[in-house]
């Protein structure tokens, strides 16, 4: 195997699932296509009443296969990464387990022609059946090509070998089994090709996503993406009873700062303590956003008021006892933090988590800033 196949199959590793998925809902006709072009042949041709128990049997056999296949569709669909394989054999089983039937009904065709029309009518079903059939496998070049390998391979060994007579159908089979190899090799690197780029196109509109939901100074989040998440969390949080804290910092005199030692000291402040704040707030589900200008929110889901208090205060604690160099420049600030804490309710409008934590914030300010107040809703 050279390096680019090996990369490709590399590449389709994440999408095994979706490739899995994509198989079953294209071969979804195919359930009962055999039963329907087996029912027109024996009946058009009256082979049913010259062969009954073959006829019945093999209808029967489609039959049972079909119904299988029908049972195990809502399982593929909810399969988990984990019983991958496993499905995925089930489908393949279910795939050419027909396939290798219809192509010995093919290959009874040209050698024991107990009808004239049995034979024109199986040509021309198998060769229908190839095509859809490959079209339908394309999301796995290496079933798609079984499949047609099995169509129509032992019928063209068996006429080579056996029945030179019919060398037109011969010729006629192997120029459509080369063709049909071309199309599907063709159609797979379409399909391929097309699931990387819709899975780079996702990969990209994520990454958007999550710069529209940045603050580009601080790569905290910003505003927008705190009023998505705020609403989340608030449902989240009365749907299951727990706490939801927010804390509202504001820098302390930050317009002195950027006075003293210019704007871009200001933002390198700004970095800084966000840095700070992303350290103090590191549970996969607290929320740093960068609510506007010097003022930040933290979102506490399933935090108490008591632990948003010490945490807000040893954050304060560090904040006041750092120092933040800028171009040979020593720079030192303080935060004042406003905290709001609820059990949220649907009756609740989440606004009052916002009003409550900002009033806290204007206590402190009020008190003499560098310090945390909280209100607690009750
Ligand atoms: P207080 O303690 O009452 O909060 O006083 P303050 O000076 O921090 O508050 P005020 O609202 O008067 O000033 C906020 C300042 O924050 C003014 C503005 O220039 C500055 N600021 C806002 N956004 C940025 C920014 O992105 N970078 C810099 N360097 N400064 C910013
Ligand atoms: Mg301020
Ligand atoms: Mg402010």
């Amino acid at each position: 195997m050279n390096n680019d196949q090996n990369n490709t199959l590399q590449t389709l590793i994440p999408f095994r699932n979706r490739i899995l998925k994509d198989l079953m809902i294209r071969s979804r006709m195919g359930i009962t296509i055999y039963i329907m072009l087996w029912s027109i042949i024996i009946f058009s041709t009256g082979l049913y009443r010259v062969k009954p128990l073959f006829s019945w049997s093999v209808l029967a056999l489609f039959f049972l296969i079909s119904l299988l296949r029908l049972i195990q569709q809502p399982y593929y669909l909810r399969s988990s990464a984990r019983h991958h394989r496993f499905h995925f054999i089930c489908l393949i089983i279910n795939i050419l387990l027909p396939a290798i039937i219809w192509s010995a009904l093919f290959a009874l065709s040209m050698f024991k022609p107990i009808h004239s029309e049995f034979k024109v009518l199986m040509l021309l079903t198998t060769t229908g059946l190839c095509s859809g059939g490959t079209s339908s496998y394309l999301p796995d070049k290496r079933l798609a090509l079984t499949f047609l390998a099995i169509m129509l391979l032992p019928t063209a060994t068996l006429l080579i070998f056996f029945n030179r007579g019919e060398l037109p159908t011969l010729l006629i089979t192997l120029c459509y089994f080369s063709y049909m190899v071309l199309v599907t090799l063709k159609g797979s690197n379409e399909y391929q090709y097309a699931l990387m780029n819709e899975a780079k196109l996702e990969e990209k509109s994520n990454e958007l996503k999550r710069i529209s939901e940045t603050d580009g100074l601080t790569g905290a989040y910003n505003r927008r993406y705190f009023n998505r998440i705020f609403d989340i969390e608030w449902k989240r949080s009365s749907r299951d009873g727990y706490p939801l804290t927010l804390i509202i910092i504001d820098l302390d005199h930050f317009k002195k700062v950027n006075d003293t030692y210019g704007h871009q000291a200001g933002d390198e402040v700004l970095k800084t303590v966000t840095l700070e704040f992303k350290k103090a707030f590191k549970r996969c589900t607290d929320v740093v956003v960068r609510y506007g200008g010097e003022e930040f929110a933290i979102l506490l889901p399933g935090i108490d008021s008591q632990t948003a208090l010490a945490r807000s205060e040893s954050l304060r604690r560090k904040i006041e006892s750092m120092h933040v160099t800028y171009e040979g420049l020593t720079i030192r600030t303080t935060i004042s933090a406003g905290i709001a804490s609820c059990i949220p309710s649907h009756s609740q409008p989440s606004e009052i988590l916002l009003t409550e934590a900002d009033k806290a914030l204007y206590k402190a300010k009020n008190m003499g800033r560098n310090q945390t107040q909280t209100m607690v809703i009750t």
